[in-house]
């Protein structure tokens, strides 16, 4: 006997989308995925969803915060808060992502994600923990704190890997040691990825040439695009296999970069991210990131010392609205953006970001004309 039916399920999953389907869940995998029309089996539950949209469960691998907490804050709750807020814009699953601060502050936000795991992750699952910093370029700082910033130090990611696997480290790979540490990372299954970096085009080669596959933010904070000189937007541009995680919240990028993002780099190399901070979920107003006061005003958030984007307050389901209408590309294939190319990264390509059968059933019912989040369930079990 199937566990769920959810029936009346219009399923967007990279490359289908089949309107009035169902969707059939058995032991927490998606037993089948039935078009409009077919004789639905028996279930121990159904399911209406009513005709809205049923996708993968967002995987966010790149979020500071949300709801007022961050992931670096003292209290043990932060995780718990953050992940509670991720289910509400649609992740089935996150990576809790750190800021530029010194090893003791780290090595408590990770070992508070430790806890969020072994206490049955109430909300969205954790991925594994993404160190954003500490090792960047001291000349691209964005909102990462300077007195914090040091040089490459595998060590220090392997300890803190140790209390919770780290799955991605943001680095400047032009600095010393970065060959070294690129590869360092690889070799113990951790994703490196370039960001808050100066590197040049030829830079970023050699580092290509260790095995480096992934840029942070793409676009921000790094080499702008000379063509004298293509930097790291032009690398990003240059080499189709390098997966870059876009922030589409239509300020970090502008609309026309979203459309050229989408227009020139392969599909299955862009992953969305929200970069989201604290104050992501709240109404606008005073609020800090990494000790920095920041302010938010009309959606943006900026250091209040600087004006520099101290990230977003964007959520996951706003993005993919966000990228539809900017585009016009189908939703069938822009939701490989925002679960699938992610778990192929991760080598969850098996389990997470489609909904075939044999996947988790980790799905995100959204309304279709404002893409609100109107139900999220991990494993099949109703979450929200
Ligand atoms: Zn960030």
């Amino acid at each position: 006997m199937i566990d769920t039916a959810m029936i009346h399920a219009h399923v967007i999953t990279p490359g289908a989308d089949l309107s009035d389907a169902a969707i059939l869940v058995k032991d927490g995998k998606i037993a089948s995925v039935l078009p409009s029309g077919s004789p639905i089996p028996s279930a121990e539950e159904t399911i209406d969803a009513g005709g809205n949209y049923v996708v993968p469960g967002f995987l966010d691998i790149h979020t500071h915060g949300a709801a007022g907490m961050d992931i670096t804050d003292p209290e043990e709750s932060a995780v718990e808060t953050v992940a509670k807020a991720k289910l509400e814009e649609g992740c089935t699953s996150f990576a809790p992502t750190t800021l530029t601060l010194d090893e003791e502050t780290l090595a408590q936000s990770v070992t508070h994600v430790a806890a969020y795991r072994e206490a049955g992750e109430k909300y969205a699952r954790v991925l594994g923990v993404h160190l954003e910093g500490p090792f960047i370029n001291p000349a691209c700082l964005g909102a990462q704190n300077p007195a914090f910033v040091r040089e490459p130090n595998i060590d220090e990611v392997l300890r803190h890997s140790a209390i919770s696997p780290v799955l991605q480290v943001t680095f400047a790979a032009e600095m010393p040691g970065g060959a070294e540490f690129t590869r360092r990372c690889l070799e113990n299954g951790i994703v490196p990825s370039c960001g808050h970096s100066k590197a040049t085009a030829e830079q970023f080669r050699a580092a290509y040439q260790n095995g480096l596959r992934h840029l942070t933010h793409f676009c921000n904070q790094m080499t702008a695009l000379h063509h004298r000189e293509i930097g790291l937007v032009g690398a990003g541009f240059l080499y189709g296999d390098v997966r870059t995680e876009i922030i589409c919240d239509k300020i970090h990028l502008c609309p026309d970069m979203i459309r050229l993002i989408f227009a020139v780099r392969p599909l299955e190399s862009i992953l969305m991210i929200t970069d989201s901070m604290r104050a992501s979920h709240l109404p606008d107003g005073p609020s800090s990131l990494g000790g920095l006061d920041v302010i938010v005003k009309d959606g943006q958030a900026r250091l209040a010392s600087n004006g520099a984007l101290a990230g977003s307050v964007l959520r996951m389901n706003v993005a993919l609205k966000n990228v539809f209408e900017v585009t016009g590309l189908p939703l069938s294939e822009i939701i490989r953006c925002t679960s699938w190319n992610q778990a192929i990264e991760l080598g969850r390509g098996d389990s997470l970001g489609k909904i075939e059968c044999g996947f988790d059933a980790d799905l995100t019912v959204l309304d279709p004309t404002s893409f609100d989040v109107k139900g999220v369930f991990i494993k099949g079990e109703k979450r929200l």
